[in-house]
């Protein structure tokens, strides 16, 4: 049911509210994403929304009313709390009889009492402030760009720069969830070690080489219990939806401490994620034959199936912003860094679903991956600023005329995706917004 399109991906299906059907909009009545809000400065309960144009459905408001029913309102009611945890937990079929619920209430030809009553639940986006959507019990990241693996191997092993395992197992490290936070979130640059070129010993500092990375967040939906496989065939049942993610990382610390049990420090400081969750369902029209190169190793078994191959893949599109401290005074505004697809990514996110679980793990509710830097094959694709400037050799200037190796203080980094093509009602993910703050130590 997340690959099959239905009327609620009718590119001509149009909202009664207007600012839903505006040219480039996020949030058409096709996209439907979840968040969990409240008014910004109150002391309402955050409870889980729906963005439609301008404007978050209150789904706890919408469930206390009438115009919901059976498992739509099952759906309703169990969003309307601070996590999504609950909702994500009843599985697709409840997610899927909500999403169309909402749909119904949402296009032009509803009833006019149920338009009257479904005003009265909304809120408009910039009277709201966010939480993170999910209590995530655990985050896990990938590294499933090969063309940001060879961007990265260039640099430290030129004539051997992917490792030998990469091209069979979606890699990955177990990270942590306890420095998430929501778009907006601000956080100091990481102490740590770091061993300066031709040094023998390390020292203690602020890290020098502070970077962002380019990544979706995956939502685990419904687990599995005791640690069961999860079948690459029936890995998207169990992923909820998408959203953008931002894996800030401290490359002097990340270098020196990484070898040989990977990131530490270097990655868990913060990370950054969008308030909206874009659902499968939402995507479906975007799915992209998953391929690989046939002078590439193929997946084993375990990672192989017709589904994946037909439309294991997703064409998102996603870019990079840098706003300076300078910028945001001089009113010059954010620069564009990059800009590439999802649709490059060597694994997808059912294989990575299938990897995680094929030894025994157990994934819960809530639980989030990253996907990995996004990097795509060309010029001005890279995910992250260590390959944009080849580790700081190559500054890129910004609008204002500054020029960037490595970020600043007082650097904000905007992640924006979205989804679009012609016959195909645009899908957007909102804004990931993170800044850095001086350091304390
Ligand atoms: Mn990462």
């Amino acid at each position: 049911m997340t690959v099959e399109l239905n009327h609620t991906h009718d590119a001509g299906a149009r909202s009664w509210l207007d600012a839903a059907n505006a040219a480039g909009c996020d949030f058409p009545i096709q996209n439907l994403p979840y968040a969990v809000f409240r008014r910004t400065g109150s002391n309402e309960l955050f409870r889980g929304g729906v963005a439609i144009g301008d404007q978050v459905l209150d789904l706890a408001a919408l469930a206390a009313r009438q115009e919901l029913q059976g498992t739509a309102l099952d759906g309703a009611r169990a969003c309307a709390h601070e996590v999504l945890n609950g909702f994500f937990a009843l599985g697709p079929t409840v997610w899927q009889a909500l999403r169309h619920a909402l749909f119904a209430l949402l296009k032009d030809d509803a009833a006019e009492r149920s338009i009257a009553e479904v005003r009265e639940c909304l809120v408009p986006l910039v009277e709201v402030e966010f939480r993170l959507p999910a209590r995530v019990g655990d985050y896990t990241d990938f590294y499933t760009s090969i063309d940001h693996a060879l961007n990265i191997g260039r640099l430290v092993r030129p004539d051997d720069p992917i490792t030998p395992n990469f091209q069979w197992i979606p890699i990955a490290y177990h990270g942590r969830a306890s420095t998430l936070g929501v778009s907006g979130q601000r956080f100091h640059r990481p102490m740590g070690q770091m061993l300066p070129p031709g040094a023998k010993a390390p020292v203690y500092g602020p890290c020098a080489r502070l970077d962002y990375e380019l990544e979706l967040g995956i939502y685990i939906g419904q687990g599995n219990a005791g640690g069961e496989q999860i079948p690459l065939a029936d890995a998207d049942q169990h992923i909820f939806g998408l959203c953008l993610l931002n894996d800030w990382s401290a490359r002097d610390i990340q270098f020196w401490e990484m070898a040989p049990l990977g990131p530490f420090l270097a990655k868990n400081f913060a990370t950054t994620v969008s308030p909206w969750i874009v659902t499968l369902e939402a995507l479906a029209p975007y799915r992209l034959p998953w391929t690989r190169p046939a002078d590439h190793p193929q997946p084993l078994a375990y990672l192989e199936d017709p589904g994946n191959r037909a439309h294991g893949a997703f064409d998102i599109q996603l870019e990079v912003w840098l706003e300076s401290a300078k910028a945001r005074a001089d009113g010059s505004g954010p620069s564009r860094l990059s800009s590439t697809s999802f649709r490059h990514q060597y694994w997808s996110i059912a294989q990575m679903v299938a990897h995680h679980t094929v030894g025994g793990c157990t994934l819960h509710g809530g639980d989030l991956f990253g996907s990995g830097t996004i990097s795509g094959p060309g010029p001005g694709e890279a995910g992250a600023m260590i390959e944009l400037t080849r580790a700081g050799q190559s500054p890129i200037a910004l609008g204002n005329g500054e020029q960037r190796g490595f970020l600043e203080d007082g650097d904000a980094v905007l992640l924006r995706g979205w989804c679009e093509k012609p016959g195909a009602a645009r899908v957007g993910f909102g804004e990931s917004r993170g800044m850095v703050l001086p350091a304390l130590g």
